[in-house]
């Protein structure tokens, strides 16, 4: 039985001060939808509104349909992991497993059973006696897991399940995770993180919060390619998000005109200007060539020159940043820096130098003009 999850209208406060503003979203059953956003956003606190330990100052949470705004936490059907495990010292692992199946009253053959399953489904039966403290933090996490799991919870809760761990055990527990949810495509997972990698690796669909609201939500896909925020758009990858004017036919940057697709924005006003790093190209971009079928040695046909729908930035090397597999170039284009990583740069330009970047109108999005934030991040 697959339960979704539904935020209806729902605003949390501590002492007067919203930190979750009438927020809406609504999970589908069986879907993986991460909460993602800096630091005192908002998310932890959607968890807890979730789980019922947090009450909410307006608004509805619905589980499988009920509202359960009022019900305790343990009348809910949920799991619930935390970044510090908060597994019981004293007792062993199986014992913490069935911790909750106790409390339910669960006849013994059925816990027994219930345990065996949940240690089998995290990987840890051979673990059963142990104590937590004989454990790695990785172990530690995976008990925390089948101790949620074992009450066969509709909706599983992860609260920055795997920030304690190390980034070699994080980036194995992240596949793990993948799995148990392949493996389990009934339970809702909400995961809360304020890593893109984890939300764009696990995640079906990405809600985006940035002080107490939800700024965009969609899959990993799409907030990538079509941000709808210059928040999303720098908070999920790297961005330049530059400040233009809409002209008829595209965009005005300084004083060069671009082709880029501007949807319903009106001649004349102000917007920003979204380009992926990775998307800017080095040169003039690729030449329109001979059409397919024509004989290349014909002189017919033609003239080389750049591609329809490229578009041209002139600058000046700003600085220049080697990243290993590219070079990260930073270059001034009419009084604005915009950030290019560039693969296969067998000169490093010198900073001052006049260089020429490109960029496929189809590669730019348009976003709300006030969104400028200048370089990208990460
Ligand atoms: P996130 O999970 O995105 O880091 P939280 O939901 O934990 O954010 O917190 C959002 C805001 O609410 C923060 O400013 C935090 O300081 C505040 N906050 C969280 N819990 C409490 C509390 N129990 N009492 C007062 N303020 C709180």
């Amino acid at each position: 039985m697959s339960t979704g999850i539904r935020f209806d209208g729902v605003t949390v406060a501590y002492d007067g001060n919203v930190v979750l503003d009438t927020f809406d979203l609504t999970v589908e059953p069986g879907e993986v939808m991460a909460l993602l956003g800096p630091s005192g956003s908002g998310k932890t606190t959607a968890l807890r509104a979730v789980a019922g330990f947090v009450r909410p100052a307006a608004g509805r949470v619905l589980i499988g349909g009920d509202d359960v705004t009022g019900l305790p936490p343990h009348r809910r059907g949920i799991g619930m992991v935390v970044q510090q495990y908060a597994l019981f010292p004293h007792l062993r692992v199986d014992a913490n497993v069935a911790f909750g199946l106790k409390a339910r009253r669960t006849p013994r053959d059925e816990t027994a059973a219930r345990v065996a399953e949940a240690l089998e489904a995290t990987g840890m039966t051979g673990y059963a006696k142990r104590y937590p403290r004989a454990l790695s933090g990785g172990q530690q996490q995976r008990v925390a897991i089948a101790r949620a799991l074992a009450i066969r919870p509709g909706v599983l809760l992860l609260d920055e399940p795997l920030s304690a761990l190390d980034a070699r055990l994080r980036s194995g527990m992240l596949a793990e995770l993948a799995r148990l949810h392949r493996d389990l495509p009934d339970v809702t997972m909400l995961y809360v993180t304020h890593d893109q990698t984890e939300a764009l690796t696990l995640a079906d669909r990405v809600a985006v919060m940035d002080r107490a609201r939800l700024r965009d939500c969609g899959t990993p896909r799409e907030l990538y390619r079509r941000p709808r925020t210059g928040f999303t758009a720098s908070f999920v990858g790297d961005a330049n998000l530059l400040p233009v004017t809409v002209t008829g036919r595209g965009v005005r940057l300084g004083d060069t005109d671009l082709e880029v697709p501007t949807g319903d924005a009106a001649a004349g006003a102000p917007a920003t200007l979204c380009l992926r790093p990775h998307l800017v190209g080095l040169g003039e971009g690729p030449p329109s060539g001979p059409n397919p079928g024509t004989n290349p040695r014909t002189e017919s046909g033609p003239k080389p020159g750049t591609k329809p729908g490229t578009n041209v930035l002139r600058g000046t090397v700003a600085e220049v940043q080697w990243r290993g597999v590219t070079h990260r170039l930073g270059v001034d284009v009419a009084g604005h820096r915009v950030i290019a990583d560039v693969r296969e740069l067998r000169e490093t330009p010198a900073p001052g130098t006049a260089i020429t970047l490109h960029f496929a109108a189809a590669d730019a999005v348009l976003l709300p003009a006030g969104e400028a934030g200048g370089a990208a991040h990460g």
